[in-house]
């Protein structure tokens, strides 16, 4: 399912068409995608809310499948047969200051899978070896797709707000993101707090264990440690900021933002509120993230389509209507 010319999810903008399988470069492998998850970012490619990097692209970044040929240069880390997860960042440069200090989440040169290059809404794709994840044999593929961008850029959001064992921590939007970091928050000690359009998503937060569940536009009753904002939603970050407790941080957690209304100094930010983005994610925070699934184990509820839905599945999303996380299921 490629996306050729972006344009509102009423519109289809999502075709099915056919391809050649890819051929492995070197370093790379050749991966048979069983399912891939959708997330909030393949929407903005598909509605072009993201300027086009490639044309026509096959999206999606949370690909689980099976390496099925390994190219040249490779078999350091993977053997015909594994089963391997696929995720946002397909190549960093390795040679930029930011790549050189292990921040490859900020690479001058990233590129994206299912955006520079295509991605798991396709039955094949080929990946650079030291980039995927290998998973094990017994793996559930619908189950652990959406921790490959939902779950690794929840967590390092969460990293990010600086959250502690037993802090009072802000979510703002409960998608498929949200509803993994609130398990790693509770398995932490926190007290989670939920701010979210639906019904749906704020019944879904209260039987997580959130201690508050609002609307979008309700306030927490208590000072929060830390926050998190996963709603593309800038008119909520004058509002999370103001009920950060002193020397609180909000992490801003979406790869797209409407614009931020102006910021009141002493409302918003004094008393050493801080305020700080996540960009992507490095390989570590992925290995650390699936680490914690299993040792949790976290659990993520999902919605199966077929690969052929999936503008159905980001009309779905589009409009709230997803709890946890939807997934394509590509092949067998
Ligand atoms: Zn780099
Ligand atoms: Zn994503």
């Amino acid at each position: 399912m490629v996306v050729e010319h972006p344009g509102p999810l009423e519109q289809n903008p999502l075709a099915l068409v056919e391809l050649p399988i890819p051929e492995p470069a070197p370093g790379e492998i050749l991966v048979r995608v069983e399912v891939c998850a959708v997330c909030r970012t393949d929407l903005h490619v598909a509605e072009g809310d993201l300027p086009p990097h490639k044309s026509p692209v096959a999206p999606g970044h949370e690909a689980v499948g099976t390496v099925v040929r390994l190219g040249p240069n490779t078999g350091r880390r993977l053997q015909e047969g594994d089963r391997v997860g696929v995720a946002w960042l397909h190549a960093s440069c390795r040679t930029c200051p930011y790549c050189m200090r292990r921040e490859e989440n900020l690479c001058l040169a990233p590129r994206f899978t299912g955006y520079d290059v295509n991605g798991g809404y396709a039955e094949y794709l080929v990946a650079p070896e030291d980039f995927v994840y290998p998973l094990p044999s017994e793996t559930d593929a619908v189950a652990i797709a959406p921790l490959l961008c939902a779950g690794i850029i929840g967590y390092r959001a969460l990293r990010r707000s600086g959250i502690r064992r037993g802090e009072r921590l802000g979510l703002y939007g409960f998608g498929a993101s949200a509803h993994i970091v609130i398990q790693i928050a509770r398995y932490w000690g926190c007290e989670v707090y939920v701010a979210t359009r639906g019904d749906q998503h704020r019944a879904l937060a209260s039987g997580m264990g959130a201690v508050w569940v609002g609307d979008a536009t309700a306030t927490p009753p208590e000072k929060l440690q830390a926050a998190i904002i996963f709603a593309p939603a800038g008119e909520l970050v004058p509002r999370a900021l103001a009920v950060l407790d002193r020397g609180g941080t909000l992490a801003l957690a979406g790869v797209y933002m409407t614009p931020t209304p102006p910021l009141d100094y002493q409302t918003t930010l004094f008393y050493e509120r801080n305020l700080c983005s996540v960009t992507a994610n490095t390989r570590q925070d992925g290995v650390e993230l699936l680490r914690l699934a299993r040792e949790i184990p976290l659990r993520t509820h999902t919605e199966e389509f077929s690969l052929e839905q999936a503008n159905v599945a980001l009309s779905k999303l589009k409009h709230d209507q997803i709890n946890g996380a939807a997934v394509l299921r590509v092949s067998g």
